[in-house]
Order: C-alpha cells, then sequence, then structure tokens
C-alpha cells in the first residue's frame, strides 16, 4: 500500500485569539472606517501602520486594500504616466503586470534564472528600455540585490519591490522591501499574515508617502496617520493628487496587528517544513532542487523544483500521479494556463518577444504550498510521495 497525504494545501491557520477579539470590538464600537475615531482615538489602521514600519525600519507606512493597490499606488505615486514603459519579471503572478496595466503602462518583462530570480545580465541588456522595475520576489526568491541595486541606480532606474511572497524574508539582513523606493506586501489570505485581502505600502521618501496617503484615499485627514510624514509633505501634493480609494480598515487591521507581532516566529515554523521538504526531495534523479543563497533570510511558505527539459506529457504525469496520493502541485510551466497565470507569455495585453532561455526554465517549474496546518512529519511525507513518483515517471523514460 502506497502512502497517501490527507492535508489541505490551501487551509491556513486560524487568525489568532488576540485577532479574533481586537476585531469584535471593533465590530461592537462600529467604528470600522479608519477615520471613523473619537477624540484621542488612535485607529487600528493607523496602529497597525506605525508597527509595520517598525518591523521593516521604514519612515512611512500606508496600509491599503490589497497588495496589487499597493504595486499600483507605487507606480503612479513615482510619477508612472500611461505608455511609459515599466521593467518586470517574466515570471511572477498576473497582479504584478495587471498593476503595470491599471496605469495604462506598458510591461518589459526580464528573464528568469535557474534560481528563479530575475535575470540581471537580461536587466542590464534592458535596462536602457524604461525609467522604472517593478521588481516581484516571486515564490520568495531574492536575486542578488547589491547588483540588481548597482545596476538600476547606474542606468537612473526607481525600483518597486513586490515582497507579496518575502513578508519576514531579506538579503544579507536587509528586510525585503527595504532596497527599493517603495516595498508592497500583500495580507490576502494565501501570503505571510492574513485578513482576506490587504496590502502594505513602505517608503522612505516623504514625497512619495505623501501622494500615496492621497491616493489611497485619505480626503484631507492625513493628520490621523502615525506612519505618514509631516504635514509639510502634502502642501502641495494634496491638491495635484487623485483620490482613488484603496483604503484599510479597521477590522481587518485589527486581525493583522497581532499577526505582525507574531511574524517572526510564524516564518522559523514555515522554514523548518520548508527544511524538510528541502532534504526529502534532494537528490531525486530529475529533479532540481533550487539551492538558495546564504545571503538570503528566506520565508518557506512555498517551495519549487524544476523538472527541466522533461517533455510536458511526463510533467503532467507526475502532477496526476501526486495529486492521487494528495499531494497538489502546481505545474507553474503549462503553456495554457490551469486556474493561475506565471508567465510572460500568458499575459497577451502585453506582448513579448520570446525568451527561450527563460522559457526552458519556466517549462520545468513546478511548485507546492506550505501551509502552517502541516507538521514536519507531513513535509516528511509529502517528499517522500513526491520522490517517489518523479523516480517511477523518470525510470519509465530511460
Ligand atoms: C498575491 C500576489 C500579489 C498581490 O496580492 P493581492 O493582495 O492579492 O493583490 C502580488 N504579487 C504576487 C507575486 C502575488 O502572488
Amino acid at each position: 500500500m502506497s502512502e497517501v497525504f490527507k492535508g489541505s494545501f490551501t487551509q491556513q491557520e486560524a487568525i489568532p485569539e488576540a485577532g479574533i477579539e481586537a476585531a469584535i470590538r471593533v465590530m461592537r464600537h462600529g467604528r470600522l472606517h479608519r477615520y471613523n475615531t473619537v477624540p484621542g482615538e488612535l485607529s487600528e489602521t493607523a496602529l497597525l501602520e506605525q508597527e509595520f514600519a517598525q518591523s521593516v525600519g521604514a519612515k512611512y507606512c500606508i496600509a491599503v486594500a490589497s497588495g496589487g493597490y499597493a504595486m499600483a499606488t507605487a507606480l503612479r505615486a513615482i510619477g508612472v504616466r500611461p505608455g511609459d514603459r515599466v521593467l518586470s519579471n517574466a515570471f511572477t503572478l498576473a497582479p504584478v503586470p495587471g498593476a503595470v496595466a491599471a496605469v495604462s503602462a506598458v510591461p518589459v518583462f526580464v528573464g528568469v534564472t535557474p534560481s528563479l530570480t530575475i535575470d540581471l545580465d537580461d536587466l542590464e541588456a534592458k535596462s536602457g528600455d524604461a525609467k522604472v522595475l517593478l521588481l516581484s520576489h516571486m515564490r520568495g526568491h531574492i536575486c542578488d540585490m547589491d547588483r540588481l541595486m548597482a545596476i538600476c541606480n547606474s542606468a537612473g532606474i526607481t525600483v518597486i519591490e513586490d515582497c507579496a511572497h518575502t513578508m519576514g524574508a531579506a538579503w544579507k539582513g536587509v528586510p525585503s522591501g527595504r532596497f527599493g523606493t517603495v516595498g508592497c506586501y500583500s495580507c490576502q489570505t494565501y501570503k505571510h499574515v492574513n485578513s482576506g485581502e490587504g496590502g502594505f505600502f513602505v517608503t522612505d521618501d516623504a514625497e512619495v508617502a505623501a501622494r500615496a496617503v492621497i491616493l489611497s484615499g485619505s480626503y484631507m485627514l492625513y493628520e490621523r496617520h502615525l506612519a505618514a510624514p509631516p504635514k509639510e509633505a502634502f502642501e502641495t501634493v494634496r491638491y495635484e493628487t487623485p483620490n482613488i480609494s484603496g483604503r484599510m480598515d479597521n477590522l481587518r487591521a485589527a486581525i493583522l496587528r497581532p499577526q505582525i507581532a507574531a511574524l517572526a516566529t510564524q516564518c522559523a515554523r514555515w522554514n523548518a517544513l520548508y527544511r524538510r521538504l528541502e532534504s526529502g526531495l534532494r537528490g531525486t534523479p530529475g529533479l532540481e532542487v533550487i539551492e538558495r543563497p546564504e545571503q538570503e533570510t528566506i520565508v518557506g511558505s512555498s517551495i519549487q523544483f524544476l523538472l527541466t527539459d522533461w517533455p510536458a506529457e511526463r510533467i503532467r504525469d507526475v502532477i496526476a500521479r501526486c495529486a492521487a496520493r494528495g499531494v497538489e502541485l502546481k505545474w507553474f510551466g503549462a503553456r495554457e494556463p490551469v486556474g493561475f497565470t506565471s508567465r510572460y507569455d500568458s499575459w497577451r495585453y502585453a506582448p513579448a518577444a520570446p525568451m527561450p532561455a527563460s522559457d526552458r526554465i519556466l517549462d520545468g517549474i513546478v511548485d507546492m504550498r506550505v501551509p502552517l496546518t502541516f507538521s514536519e512529519e507531513d513535509c516528511e511525507l509529502i517528499a517522500r510521495i513526491i520522490r517517489a513518483e518523479v523516480g517511477a515517471v523518470w525510470q519509465d523514460a530511460a
């Protein structure tokens, strides 16, 4: 009898009790809108912003409706105009090129390396093509940020970081989201904190922060923020910047505050699960584990491996065999998208020339979510199942 895994790949943990209680308090008093406060009251949203800013060492933070909203706001706040070109990853998820499209700008896709990070040689080659890079730390893989920033600084490119998969992660000890002008994070259920929907925008630039506050829909109530720039920063910005509503509310903020406080502990738990999976998969014939550089502080909330140069039908076979044993893998490289899109050629509103070297990598990427409802034993079992099924298909091919 072969082993079967019975857990759910989409089941996250419950909201911490402190978050549930805080949310109930907000519902009892009824002041859910972030600017609906009684005299002397600090809103949950304003406190959350202050706490998140502190946690990543940013001067300013704005809590918003989603990660996608944070990215579009970042592009607007740094002055991207319709028709401008924006460099971004060929391998990421749909909200990233979607944020570029939201401001009627044009994505210019940069290739992916076998480490699943942005191809810095390709970035360098395309660095004359655009003045902005929307960099996605897709699936938590952080590229050599020193080299990336050197390329962008010398080409005059403003960097926005998409940290949907790197909240809590770092490069050489510097939190992800703190290299570029703006860092954007998601609080959506499948990311590292869970308020259903939500996002953060962080920056040290007072003018960019002031624009983001107004864009998010602050009306003229920006003085009620605790992590916004001083009111002088709003002097002209407030007349020139449209309100494109996308605020966070106090109910979500109440749910999030204890999760931000517990983030480091949660990240350590994710990494313990990740390392079990990684060591269980390492050495499987035909399968490449993605080696993580030592400069990277990871958050292993998902794991990827490569089945490079495998024919499509054999990859499908692996996915199906694992699914039959309860292990839900996603083939990110599928040419025909199912459920999600993660490759540049799926976004046909933004045509791009083919990138054969990237295609070879994309074609072989297999992904698995690692929810914290799994135990370390679960991860060992999952790795045994993948190892056995990849092995079986590999042997058939030999
Ligand atoms: C989820 C996600 C986002 C955006 O998050 P939302 O909060 O769902 O808008 C951005 N980038 C990547 C890579 C994501 O996976």
